[in-house]
């Protein structure tokens, strides 16, 4: 089950159980013989007085005969500690009565469970006032050069739906910013309602040799969630150990498959392209570098962490 799915299912939970409780609360009250015959006394009053309004007949003497009865129901319902409200489900949402949709679109109730669930996956902190409007380029050696390269990455992430490109490699020297441009990009995506999974390589070659190493029929649930989520974030690509047929294969299995599914991988890195070839071998290279749908920013300055100190 993909993170959309859980996050459906979650929902409808909610909708289960709240629609379960009320009926509970009914049945429960039901059992009291005193209740039942009001309740059943309720129920044909309500059908009666219908019946006489749609035929325009005066209904003022079942109506204050439904008043009488409605008030000894409560008396009753008191008694067992319930009220009439308790026979109605009592949604967590009210925008959408837990179905998670509103006229055919997701809720925001959809979207603040996705993020949490998102938030929660993401084993970095990603820092909330790191967007693109906040950035300030004079940080930089060359703003111009960074401030275009920032408004590129922002037109296509803004527009990601519609781009032939489908994946970024972010390549740089260690401390040049990398890290808050993908912070920038998470964020816009976040705002979106995009559902991502942010990796270190680190982390993500853990993943493979979990993988690899695992011999059960589940195996494939380990990959899946990272095949399958709309944005995968690979982190400095480049500073995890090396495990042949590892790194090489599975990372190639995950990108390809996510290349034919049009799914969108960021990738940082601070190798260069001839390391990533040389690390990673042609074929992963090409998933990773390919310049008919990935779009390549290479950020260079001096080491702000270095500058920031000598300041
Ligand atoms: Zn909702």
């Amino acid at each position: 089950m993909n993170v959309k799915q859980k996050v459906l299912r979650q929902i409808q939970d909610l909708k289960t159980n709240a629609e379960s409780v009320a009926q509970q609360n009914l049945d429960r009250a039901l059992s009291d013989k005193e209740f039942k015959q009001a309740y059943l006394k309720i129920k044909s009053l309500n059908y009666d007085i219908a019946k006489l309004e749609f035929f325009n007949k005066p209904s003022n003497q079942k109506r204050l005969a439904l008043k009488k009865v409605q008030s000894f129901a409560s008396l009753i319902l008191k008694r067992l500690g319930l009220s009439f409200d308790d026979f109605k489900p009592k949604y967590n949402c009210k925008y959408c009565n837990d179905t998670g949709f509103v006229n055919g679109k997701y809720c925001k109730c959809y979207y603040d469970k996705l993020n949490t669930i998102i938030l929660n996956n993401i084993n970095v902190d990603i820092d909330k006032t790191h967007t693109f409007k906040n950035c300030d380029f004079s940080i930089f050696d060359n703003p111009e050069k960074i401030k275009n390269d920032y408004k590129k990455i922002q037109n296509w992430v803004e527009d990601i739906e519609n781009s032939k490109y489908k994946n970024l490699l972010i390549s740089g020297q260690t401390g040049v910013g990398k890290t808050y441009l993908v912070e920038c990009i998470c964020n816009t995506l976040l705002q979106k309602g995009k559902s991502i999974s942010f990796f270190t390589a680190f982390a993500l070659n853990n993943m493979f040799l979990k993988y690899h190493t695992t011999f059960d029929d589940n195996k494939g649930a380990i990959l899946d969630s990272i095949i399958d989520c709309d944005f995968l974030i690979v982190d400095d690509l480049g500073s995890e150990p090396i495990f042949k047929k590892v790194n090489e294969d599975y990372l190639y299995l995950v990108l390809n498959e996510r290349l034919l599914r049009h799914k969108t991988t960021i990738v940082t890195t601070n190798l260069t392209l001839r390391g990533i070839l040389d690390r990673y071998g042609d074929r992963t290279f090409s998933r990773i570098c390919n310049k008919a749908n990935t779009i390549t920013i290479n950020i260079e300055n001096d080491d702000l962490r270095l500058r920031r100190n000598k300041n």
